[in-house]
C-alpha cells in the first residue's frame, strides 16, 4: 500500500485542476491581434496568401475571421509591418458567428453572449451533457483533440460532459469536418435521432466555414441553414481547452430573457 502512495506522490496530479487558467506555450496560435497601424503601400500579402480568404482588407483596415482561419500563421510571417500577431489565448469559442471576426485595433477576448443562449440549455444540461460526435468529412485532427478532452489531463467528464455512442442517448451533436455530400444525410439522420431539446456544436474551422474546402462541390452544408448553432469552436485542429471552456460557458450561461 505504501508503494502505491509513493507512486501517487511521485507522479503528482495528473489533471489540470482549474481548466480555465492554464497558460499555453507562446508557440500556440490562438486569438490574433491586429495592430492599428498603416500597412506598407500596395501590400496585400496577408490577403493574397491566406488559403481560406479569412483576411479582409478594406481601406487599410484588416480583419481576420477565426471561423475561416486554419491557423497556418502565413499572414503573421508575411506581414512586413508585423501588424498581425497570434496570441496564446485559447478561449476563442463563442455562440455568435460574428464574434469570430477580429478587427484591426481590437484587443479583447472573443465575446460569448449569455443572453443568446436558450433557457433550456442551462436547466437541462447545466449538470450533465452527453454528446454524440459526427465526423462529417473530417480528417481526424479535430476528432483526435475531442478524444483528448476525456483523457486524464483535461478530464471533461468531471463536469458531467461526456461522449456517447448513440444519438438516442445524446443531448446534442458535435460536428467536425466540412460536411461532405456523403455525410449530409447521415448527419441529418443522427440529428433527428437525438431527443429534444438538443444542441449543435461546430467543432473546428472546417465545420464552421468549410475551411480550405469551402468552395468544393463535394460539400453539402445545407444542414447548417436549418438550425441555430449553439457553439462555434474554431481551430485547426481545435484545442481541448478551447472546447471545454466553450461548452462550460454554454451550459452555465443563464439568459436574462
Ligand atoms: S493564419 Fe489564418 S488568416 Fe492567417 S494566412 Fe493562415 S489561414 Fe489565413
Amino acid at each position: 500500500m505504501f508503494e502505491t502512495f509513493n507512486i501517487l506522490k511521485r507522479n503528482g496530479s495528473q489533471f489540470i485542476p482549474d481548466i480555465s487558467s492554464p497558460t499555453l506555450p507562446p508557440i500556440f496560435r490562438g486569438r490574433p491581434i491586429i495592430e492599428a497601424k498603416p500597412c506598407e503601400e500596395n501590400c496585400r500579402a496577408c490577403e493574397e496568401n491566406c488559403p481560406t480568404d479569412a483576411i479582409t482588407r478594406e481601406n487599410q483596415n484588416v480583419s481576420l475571421d477565426l471561423g475561416k482561419c486554419v491557423f497556418c500563421g502565413d499572414c503573421q510571417l508575411l506581414c512586413p509591418t508585423d501588424k498581425i500577431k497570434f496570441t496564446n489565448d485559447y478561449k476563442i469559442a463563442t455562440n455568435k458567428r460574428e464574434s469570430l471576426i477580429v478587427h484591426e485595433g481590437e484587443n479583447h477576448s472573443i465575446v460569448f453572449d449569455p443572453d443568446d443562449v436558450r433557457n433550456e440549455i442551462h436547466s437541462f444540461f447545466g449538470q450533465s451533457l452527453k454528446l454524440r460526435q459526427v465526423s462529417a468529412g473530417g480528417d481526424n485532427a479535430d476528432e483526435n483533440e475531442l478524444n483528448a478532452c476525456i483523457n486524464v489531463n483535461f478530464d471533461m467528464g468531471r463536469f458531467g460532459i461526456d461522449w456517447v455512442a448513440s444519438p438516442r442517448h445524446a443531448d446534442g451533436i458535435v460536428i467536425t469536418g466540412p460536411i461532405t455530400q456523403n455525410m449530409a444525410e447521415p448527419l441529418q439522420i443522427c440529428y433527428d435521432a437525438v431527443p429534444n431539446p438538443k444542441i449543435i456544436i461546430l467543432a473546428g474551422t472546417h465545420a464552421i466555414s468549410g475551411g480550405i474546402f469551402a468552395s468544393s462541390s463535394a460539400l453539402n452544408r445545407s444542414f447548417l441553414d436549418k438550425y441555430k448553432i449553439d457553439l462555434y469552436v474554431p481551430g485547426f485542429p481545435l484545442h481541448p481547452l478551447t472546447f471545454i471552456n466553450g461548452i462550460l460557458n454554454l451550459i452555465k450561461a443563464k439568459s436574462k430573457s
